[in-house]
């Protein structure tokens, strides 16, 4: 149905946890803001079943104004039993659950264009309808952003994905590479060898990596709250420091990156260990070639071995690349002034273009690591508000 929608003062883009907690935020403000995108979508559709959450249940909830919606509420409500590690199915069903508590207008099209003209945006929705919006704020994720590696990209989609290609396990075969060493690749090697694949993961780095390896110093009272900040995002100290995005906005870049590469560093959650007995691992590896030979995938290592497997799965993490999001016009895009792919994000998670803000892990690198969680839903949906609140019309 095409046709044209009145004006929208804020069009927020992706339905997921970010974009849902800037609606609640926005909408309690009296600000006149519209979701578009399928609610929790990625989760829903990207994530495998049977994954469990990284993330602690205090830095699981969605952020709303007045706590009102919390993962708890979700549960109490729902007659749902609270568990220590909250499973995709639940928090999936809580990120819906939290759209219709908010009473959020919610488009359920994709946006397929934005340009600005002037002082406004269009935006163009996927089934041609059209409308202006005062201001578009971005929170679209990460799966656009997929890392593909040369050896891998000529492969077809038979041989290898990507594990934020939500691939169904039963169709990968029986022998299965994992590439990998983060959370993604070793929860994706535990359910192939669950579901009764041959399963190797090859990582370069020397040895596979566990968080939370210390559990007596999470449990020193007051001494862990000093230790560790709520969000339990990196290791001791630098945990702290996540918590507070506006002290890393004024650290100088380099130091900045190296806070954030040190706290979301490739590893596993701990009860992957014993889940991972019959997967073969192989560190301080990498491929150097992959070819298809009949239905089988080579793969040569850099010491000289093979493997001959059914598929390989990539849990190689994602680079953000702002270029990569396509339905933000070419010469939009262009103007905004970036790091490496990253948006310039400043107060109120604005870019360089006035009015256009990113939420979520692109302005990781302007905010920190706080960003590439759920428990960074409450600080950017604050700061957005709360600027917008300052300079509205
Ligand atoms: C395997 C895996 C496990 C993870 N585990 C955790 C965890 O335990 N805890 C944690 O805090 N984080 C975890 N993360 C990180 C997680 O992705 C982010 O915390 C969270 O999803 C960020 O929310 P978001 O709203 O920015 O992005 P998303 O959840 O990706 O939501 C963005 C939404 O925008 C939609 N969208 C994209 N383009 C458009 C468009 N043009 N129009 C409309 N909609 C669009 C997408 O479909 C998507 O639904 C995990 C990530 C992965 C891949």
């Amino acid at each position: 149905m095409k046709g044209s929608l009145p004006d929208i003062d804020v069009t927020v883009i992706g339905a997921g946890p970010y974009g849902l907690a800037a609606a609640a935020h926005l909408r309690d403000a009296g600000i006149d803001a519209h979701v578009f995108g399928r609610p929790m979508e990625f989760w829903a559709n990207k994530m495998p079943t049977g994954m469990l959450l990284r993330s602690p249940r205090p830095a699981s909830t969605i952020s709303d104004p007045h706590d009102q919606f919390t993962l708890e509420a979700y549960e109490a409500a729902n007659n749902v039993t609270p568990v220590k590690r909250v499973p995709l199915e639940t928090f999936v069903d809580y990120g819906r659950w939290f759209v219709k508590q908010i009473g959020c207008d919610l488009n359920q099209q994709n946006i397929r264009t934005v340009t600005k003209d002037n002082s406004k945006f269009s935006v163009t929705l996927e089934d041609g309808t059209k409308f202006t919006a005062g201001r578009v704020v971005v929170a679209a994720g990460v799966g656009n952003f997929r890392r593909i590696s040369a050896p891998f990209s000529g492969l077809s989609e038979k041989a290898f994905s990507h594990c934020y290609d939500g691939r169904s396990l039963a169709g990968l075969g029986k022998r299965v590479v994992v590439i990998g060493a983060g959370q993604s690749a070793l929860e994706y090697a535990a359910l192939l060898c669950e579901a009764g694949a041959e399963v190797e993961v090859i990582a370069r780095i020397p040895e596979l990596r566990w968080i939370g390896m210390h559990p007596k110093l999470h449990n020193l009272g007051p001494i862990s709250k000093m230790l560790y900040s709520k969000h339990d995002i990196g290791p001791i100290g630098i945990s702290r420091l996540v918590a507070y995005p506006h002290v890393l906005y004024h650290t100088p870049l380099g130091l900045r990156d190296r806070i954030r590469t040190r706290a979301v560093r490739s590893a596993g959650a701990p009860w992957l260990i014993s889940r991972l007995g019959k997967a073969k691992i192989t560190t301080g590896r990498k491929i150097i070639s992959a070819t298809e030979v009949g239905d089988d995938v080579v793969l040569k290592l850099d010491d000289g071995t093979e493997r001959r497997v059914d598929h390989v799965l990539l849990g190689t993490g994602y680079t953000v690349n702002i270029a990569k999001y396509e339905f933000l016009n070419p010469d939009l895009r262009q103007s905004i002034q970036q790091f490496d792919g990253y948006p310039k994000v400043g107060p109120g998670l604005q870019s360089s273009v006035l009015g256009l803000h990113f939420l979520g892990a692109p302005a990781a690198r302007s905010f920190g690591p706080l960003l590439n969680f759920v428990t960074g839903t409450e600080f950017a949906a604050k700061e957005l508000t709360s600027h917008l609140s300052r300079n509205r019309n």
